[in-house]
């Protein structure tokens, strides 16, 4: 090999990779993502719970501990740079005996010895009085201040925006099959050739233990802990106001009610662990434990009010912790078993690897071109009336309906289209056409109409979420492949 043509390689574009992409891009690095999906955030960053955890959560003596908090500290100053839907509304962790109100005050105080402002311990009255759709039953519930919903797909998008307009390049449909040490550096293989770089950070989730081991960097392995998730009709908005959280057991944190940033209450998560790195079913036993479990909090909510479900898998990690570290391979970053806190913990990681890198020996000099903020998007449904009308009588496309449950307009649909949206599932996620009531039925195929236009491509080219997720066919294809 010639002269390393990266500084860094950042395997896999999820919450994790992105985060840390970006926070590379402020130095003078000549950087490159690569990544599986065809857009990023597409693997578990785009399935979870959306919850900025408010610091308190995980225990004092893991790594997941003080990046959860050192992570939730910096979502202000995201929220501002970037653009993405994000609220500190709080959160209850709730109890219903004795027993539960001393592990509240385990976890205010752990939360108190590592600084997290405003914890408080509500009696019966207080939970009552603030949540009046809460269950009779619990005496008492811990308030924290500080945690918050977010959009998650939305942060992958903004934070790889961002990142990209300050030199990132970035890869996507591209596999990475192994990494090989070579003279003066490394040579990661994909399925679209090799790259090669000085140091590779390992942030590839689910699949980050076989990246290691190809690379003789690591002999953890990774388990999937399948997290099914219900999300409610919007008619119960404001049926909570926070996250509710039961009280914790041992290995579970439960299953929450969550008001999401867009105003649907969410219900979940299930933990179960699975074998397949691939199954992301959802099930009616995963259902069953959901709505019995929340209908013990809140007990108003029902199976019916469900209008989607899906599921994500954890990347779980022997030991239950983060692993992020240099490896036995010089240059070689792993970024690995980021479960639950991921999301939160995530700008944290990037700054924790930022700092591995300088200790490695990679030399961070200030990009002084580096921009932080990313211009906002239109979203029509915030504006007030008035300011809608303006926005249409100077471009029409603001004024076209596309998606009804979600009033998404045809303008919106098409800046996330040149914003980089190549699919269905790249529109939804950009702008919550297909997400609402009707899940799709109406704005499909106006979607895909828009695919088609703004691409230049033919309509049975448009698909769902890359590969060969196409949605139509040429009626002679089908005749051709049936008579063959
Ligand atoms: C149900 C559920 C609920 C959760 N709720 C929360 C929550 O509320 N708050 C919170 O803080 N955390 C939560 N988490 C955890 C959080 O979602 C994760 O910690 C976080 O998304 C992990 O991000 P990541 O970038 O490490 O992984 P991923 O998002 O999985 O990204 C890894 C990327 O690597 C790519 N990749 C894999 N293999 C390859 C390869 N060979 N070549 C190229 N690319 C590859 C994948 O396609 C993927 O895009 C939850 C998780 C689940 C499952």
């Amino acid at each position: 090999m010639t002269a390393p043509v990266y500084d860094v390689a950042i395997l896999g574009g999820g919450i994790v990779g992105c985060a840390i992409a970006r926070e590379l891009t402020r130095y003078r690095l000549r950087l490159v993502l690569l990544e599986k999906e065809c857009e990023v955030g597409f693997g578990t960053s785009k399935s979870n719970s959306g919850i900025i955890h408010a610091g308190h959560h995980s225990g004092p003596d893991t790594l997941k501990g003080p990046l959860e908090w050192a992570g939730n500290r910096k979502w202000d100053v995201l929220h501002e740079e970037l653009d993405f839907g994000f609220e500190r509304i709080g959160e209850l962790m709730v109890a219903w005996d004795a027993e539960q109100v001393e592990i509240l005050e385990k976890y205010k105080k752990r939360g108190e010895d590592r600084g997290v402002p405003g914890l408080e311990i509500w009696d019966r009255d207080r939970v009552r009085r603030e949540e009046p759709s809460l269950s009779r039953d619990i005496i008492a519930a811990l308030h924290a201040p500080t945690a918050g919903v977010v959009n998650p797909y939305e942060v992958c998008f903004s934070l790889i925006d961002s990142a990209r307009h300050n030199g990132l390049e970035i890869r996507v449909e591209t596999t990475v099959t192994g990494v090989a040490a070579v003279e003066g550096g490394l040579r990661v293989d994909t399925d679209r050739g090799a790259v090669a770089a000085r140091y590779v950070v390992n942030a590839a989730g689910l699949f980050a233990d076989r990246i290691a081991a190809a690379a003789g960097a690591g002999d953890f392995r990774i388990r999937p802990r399948k997290g099914e998730e219900y999300l409610l009709d919007k008619r119960l908005r404001g049926l909570v106001r926070r996250i509710i959280f039961p009280c914790p057991t041992a290995t579970s944190k439960g299953v929450l009610v969550i008001p999401t940033f867009d105003g649907t209450i969410m219900v979940g998560p299930t933990a179960n662990p699975i074998d397949d790195k691939g199954d992301l079913s959802t099930s009616s036993e995963g259902s069953d434990e959901v709505f019995d479990q929340v209908r013990r909090t809140v007990p108003g909510i029902s199976p019916r009010d469900c209008i989607a479900e899906f599921a994500g898998l954890r990347a779980v990690a022997d030991g239950e912790d983060f692993i992020i570290g240099p490896s036995a391979v010089k240059g070689f970053i792993n970024v690995a078993g980021i479960q639950s806190p991921g999301l939160t913990a995530a700008p944290a990681i990037a700054d924790m690897v930022r700092d591995i890198l300088a200790d490695e020996g990679l030399a961070l000099s200030a990009n002084d071109d580096f921009v932080p903020e990313v211009p906002k998007r239109v979203i029509v449904s915030h504006l007030d009336t008035a300011a809608q009308v303006a926005l249409a009588a100077r471009d029409s496309r603001y004024g076209h309906i596309c998606c009804r449950c979600e009033l998404v307009t045809e303008g919106e649909v098409v800046d996330a289209i040149h914003a980089g949206a190549g699919t269905l599932d790249g529109i939804k996620f950009r702008t919550r056409a297909g997400m609402g009531r009707c899940q799709g039925g109406f704005c499909t195929w106006r979607c895909m109409e828009l695919l088609s236009r703004e691409m230049g491509i033919p309509i049975e080219q448009v698909t769902k979420r890359g590969g060969g997720s196409w949605l139509v066919c040429r009626r002679e294809d089908l005749e051709e492949g049936s008579a063959a």
